[in-house]
């Protein structure tokens, strides 16, 4: 009897994309560790993109409280997660964004956060680069691409000036330049089809911004568009909803599904519930097959060897070379 067939049958019914696992022997999926705590800070954002997956705007009021926030630190510190990974909306704008990324800095955390770069220049937040640069926090900066319009088109009209402006800012403050100081780029493609090779769009990246802007980085990441969200309901009100999906499932790539980054992430949603992913967390699917799924039943060893919850939305991430919240995972 071979195993992996009957539980690619049974997970066919049930689930394509566990089917597709089981196929490349990757069922169940199961989390290898944690590495990385991802915090969701909350919904609010100053823009309001129309790919956008978890629908931020300024007119959201969800925000992460700081009882959640205690419970990220203690956690850091009892089990020793290297990675604080820092999302939102425009996580900046979170009222306790700045004591929290000093505390995981005491607790000596490497801190990622997520900008739309846009939040730098506003009233308020424009000692930003200033305080990464002083805490060494990594940047992660969405720049759908290196000319205006179809940067404008996705994000909204103004952006990619006054991203430019918030690029140039960090350069300044030794970003994209220094050691301890990176500043990493993500790319996701601008319509419904799937990201180019991360590897040759970086070249152009770092031609055009430097000649066109005398701005450097230090990576930059290709992230699939995922079918949920605002990007879900523009895929259905053009037409594409099935050519995408199908895309996505014919490009299935096991090597992909092997380095998904549900694997060695969990994901803190502003009012603490627990998720495999932030995308997870968009759709409302917590953790589950006998894990915690809120912050306040925290249980180390049983979420870092959790089974993930998965949906067709998963073909995103295994696509091609793949996608993460770090760009392609097998380019
Ligand atoms: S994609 Fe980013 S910048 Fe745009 S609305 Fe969503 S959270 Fe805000
Ligand atoms: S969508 Fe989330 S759960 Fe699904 S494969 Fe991607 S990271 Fe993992």
């Amino acid at each position: 009897m071979d195993v992996h067939k009957d539980n690619a049958a049974a997970a066919e019914a049930a689930n394509p994309f566990e089917a597709s696992l089981a196929g490349s022997r990757l069922f169940p999926l199961m989390s290898s560790c944690i590495s990385t705590l991802q915090v969701n800070m909350g919904r609010v954002c100053n823009q309001s993109c129309r790919h956008c997956h978890v629908e931020a705007g300024p007119g959201r009021t969800e925000v992460i409280s700081r009882l959640t926030l205690d419970a990220c630190l203690r956690i850091l510190k009892d089990r020793r997660y290297p990675i604080v990974d820092i999302t939102g909306g425009a996580p900046e704008m979170s009222p306790h964004y700045r004591w929290f990324v000093q505390e995981c800095r005491r607790v000596k955390c490497h801190v990622k956060t997520r900008t739309n770069l846009t939040i730098l220049l506003e009233e308020g937040y424009k000692d930003l680069p200033g305080f990464f640069a002083a805490n060494r926090v990594e940047v992660i900066a969405s720049l759908p691409y290196y000319l205006e319009n179809e940067t404008d088109r996705q994000r909204g009209q103004g952006v990619f000036e006054a991203s430019i402006e918030a690029l140039k800012a960090l350069n300044a403050r030794g970003y994209g330049m220094e050691d301890g100081l990176a500043l990493n780029l993500v790319y996701n493609p601008c319509g419904a089809f799937l990201p180019p090779s991360q590897r040759s769009i970086t070249e152009d990246f770092r031609r055009e911004l430097m000649k066109r802007h005398g701005i450097r980085f230090t990576n930059l990441f290709t992230i699939t568009n995922m079918p949920i969200g605002r990007f879900l309901k523009f895929l259905k009100d053009s037409g594409n909803l099935n050519r995408y999906m199908d895309r996505l499932k014919t490009s299935y790539n096991p090597a992909a599904a092997a380095n998904v980054m549900c694997r060695q992430t969990l994901s803190v949603g502003w009012d603490g519930s627990l998720f495999d992913c932030d995308f997870n967390q968009m759709l409302g699917l917590k953790c589950d097959h006998g894990a915690p799924d809120h912050i306040s039943g925290f249980k180390g060893p049983e979420l870092e060897s959790r089974r993930i919850v998965t949906g067709v939305h998963c073909y995103g991430c295994t696509a091609g070379a793949g996608s993460s919240c770090t760009g392609a995972v097998a380019d």
